[in-house]
């Protein structure tokens, strides 16, 4: 995933994504990378700016050939408490934010094959 891509799924989720408790759009300072595990496949993390609801958004990216696909968007949870987030969750995404050195070049890298 590289920077366009990240442009691309922003603006996706910008456009198509709304808060699921007050179905407010969300702006580029409420949505926040959380972390992609692969190269096509990321996790943002948004909160509204009206009800303060927080959603993780799982993004996936088609790439066909030549043609990006536009990202598939799903929302992974929507309000995401502290009660409902199992400690293992917690676990991976500190693990991931204590591994993390802040590099997103490195992290969108497309794969050297
Ligand atoms: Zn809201």
């Amino acid at each position: 995933m590289n920077f366009q891509d990240l442009r691309s799924i922003i603006g996706q989720i910008k456009k198509n994504v709304r808060c699921p408790k007050c179905k407010m759009t969300y702006t580029d300072k409420d949505i926040e990378i959380i972390g992609s595990p692969t190269d096509n496949h990321a996790f943002f993390h948004a909160k509204c700016l009206k009800c303060k609801a927080e959603a993780v958004i799982n993004v996936s990216i088609e790439h066909d050939g030549a043609q990006a696909g536009i990202p598939e968007l799903k929302f992974l949870a929507n309000n995401v408490k502290q009660d409902q987030v199992t400690i293992n969750e917690v676990l991976d995404i500190r693990n991931f934010l204590n591994s993390f050195d802040g590099n997103f070049s490195d992290l969108f890298k497309a794969p050297q094959s």
